[in-house]
């Protein structure tokens, strides 16, 4: 699935200690394999929407400017990919937080929905829950039709989310949370989306 560029909190990776490369990129295959396990729902829900997630085209949001925001430390498991291009961007040219010092790294789809599913990014794999911290400083799991330019069924028909998949993201976003910069970007847009007072389900 293909997410705006207005998804672009979702960063995460080298965690409170320094680790080589190697250790980084097995710490992400990990989290990939974590993820591989479950599901949002038992069938194929792109059949819903025609993969819109992967492949919205309208208005502001085409296609070909359509990139996935990667957590820090994703960037590796790109290396070599015909499916995917990567860059990176200063953060100053981005609505982050000022703390965020680091380049941002981003990936487009060369044929959407078409990709190497084993390396799509994590934003991809916990779709469409989103990380969401709440004012008394708890994690949750939220669902926000807000956040996408384009209707997602299983958001917009209340269709119930896995058990597994719902914990097993949960997991993973306390794991990511754990690199202050992911945790200061979530806090960030948390902030902003209950200032914006538009309303999401909390999920967890
Ligand atoms: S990485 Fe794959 S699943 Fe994710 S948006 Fe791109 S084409 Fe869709
Ligand atoms: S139903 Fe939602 S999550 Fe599933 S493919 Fe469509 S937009 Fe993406």
């Amino acid at each position: 699935m293909k997410l705006s560029v207005t998804l672009k909190y979702l960063i995460g990776g080298c965690f409170e200690m320094e680790i080589t490369a190697e250790e980084m990129k097995k710490t992400m295959q990990k989290i990939y394999d974590l993820l591989d396990e479950v599901t949002p729902v038992n069938f194929d829900c792109g059949v819903l929407c025609g993969e819109v997630c992967c492949a919205y085209d309208e208005g502001e949001y085409r296609n070909k400017d359509l990139v996935l925001y990667l957590l820090p430390g994703e960037e590796l498991m790109y290396e070599d990919s015909d499916y995917f291009d990567v860059y990176y961007i200063d953060p100053k040219e981005l609505d982050y937080p000022r703390s965020w010092k680091d380049d941002v790294f981003i990936v487009e789809c060369n044929n959407p929905p078409h990709c190497d599913r084993s390396i799509r990014p994590i934003q991809c794999r916990t779709f469409p829950l989103v990380p969401h911290i709440s004012k008394d400083g708890q994690l949750h799991l939220i669902l926000d039709e807000n956040e996408f330019p384009y209707e997602c069924p299983i958001i917009r028909d209340h269709i119930k989310l896995n058990d597994d998949f719902v914990q097993v993201t949960y997991k993973v976003w306390k794991m990511l949370i754990s690199n202050p910069n992911v945790y200061s970007l979530i806090l960030f847009d948390s902030r902003r989306r209950d200032n914006k007072r538009k309303g999401y389900e909390i999920v967890i």
